[in-house]
């Protein structure tokens, strides 16, 4: 009888895919880990090579998310954050303007990291302490905050 061939064909081939089910589970599984490594290592080498599209990308995503609710509410928080610790950093800039007046700092002629003697900056190395200031040129400033820099881990 064609219909009970049928079924046994059926049953077997269930009994198969029971059996051969962990089996196929654990390929497609090491395939997928095998694939992520791969593709996170292109991934990777891709960023490298384009340094600037990716910044440019990243401009553009800012961008638009600063034009959402979400993004204006952020930005708004974000900078009255910048203009209270800017507010800071003037009164620190008034302090040492004021302990100079007062002869109680001195601003050397020379810059204390190149000797040339031109105008010099006060740098802070840290708001914390307004009156500790080191004395340098533009350029040596500029040294300063470039090597200075450095980016949060992300
Ligand atoms: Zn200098
Ligand atoms: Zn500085």
């Amino acid at each position: 009888m064609p219909y009970k061939d049928k079924e046994k064909g059926r049953q077997r081939a269930k009994e198969n895919y029971w059996k051969n089910r962990e089996k196929r589970i654990l390929q497609v599984k090491r395939y997928y880990k095998k694939n992520w490594a791969k593709r996170n290592k292109q991934k990777k080498q891709w960023a490298k090579k384009n340094k600037e599209k990716l910044r440019e990308y990243r401009k553009n995503y800012y961008k638009r998310y600063y034009q959402t609710e979400k993004g204006k509410a952020i930005l708004k928080k974000s900078g009255k954050k910048w203009l209270e610790s800017n507010k800071f950093k003037r009164l620190c800039h008034y302090a040492v303007r004021n302990a100079i007046r007062r002869s109680e700092l001195i601003k050397p002629k020379r810059c204390t990291q190149c000797n040339r003697k031109i105008r010099m900056l006060g740098h802070h190395p840290n708001y914390t302490k307004p009156l500790d200031v080191l004395w340098v040129c533009h350029d040596c400033h500029m040294a300063f905050h470039h090597l200075n820099f450095t980016r949060k881990p992300e």
